[in-house]
């Protein structure tokens, strides 16, 4: 007799007698794999949430993570689908890339939201580039208008398989 059942993560059913599977709860169950997988992403996600408060700490000057900025990144989280590792490259665009000052800060990261498609945009290019061809300088792949506007960059992102400025993206 077959135990059908459905994995709580991919949602497909399978037959926990023929593939490993780990039990989530009393009755939920997943595949082995995708249970190793969500595994991974949590773990992922958390380290990607401690590397973000650490850069705002920095960033900011402040002692810790106060509760007008955790509202405000678990707002971006909820009502945007921004992810941590996301938001951290966006403040990074704007006050490293495009050399703008905390002045205007305000003792908070509300700059998030504006820059968020720019910078996606911005790390896509370069992450692109590198996809296309190591060896060629990556400037030759920004679009002319850009060029005007963004120093030539300071950093390169490593070579990555898949590109992953959202987390959700695999
Ligand atoms: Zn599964």
């Amino acid at each position: 007799m077959a135990h059908i059942v459905t994995c709580v993560y991919c949602k497909k059913k399978f037959d926990r007698d023929k593939l490993p599977f780990v039990q989530v709860s009393a009755k939920r169950y997943a595949h082995k794999e995708c249970s190793e997988n969500e595994g991974m992403r949590l773990a992922k996600e958390e380290a990607d949430k401690i590397a973000l408060e650490n850069y705002i700490i920095k960033l900011l000057k402040v002692d810790y993570i106060n509760p007008r900025i955790r509202k405000q990144l678990n707002t971006y989280i909820e009502q945007y689908g921004y992810t941590y590792s996301g938001m951290h490259k966006a403040l990074i665009y704007f006050y490293e890339i495009k050399g703008n000052s905390t002045d205007k800060a305000n003792g908070g990261v509300g700059i998030i939201p504006y820059v968020y498609q720019d910078a996606y945009n911005y790390y896509y290019a370069l992450w692109e580039a590198n996809q296309a061809n190591q060896d060629k300088h990556i400037e030759a792949y920004i679009p002319a208008e850009e060029v005007v506007r963004i120093p030539v960059p300071q950093r390169r992102l490593k070579k990555r398989k898949l590109f992953s400025f959202l987390d959700e993206e695999e």
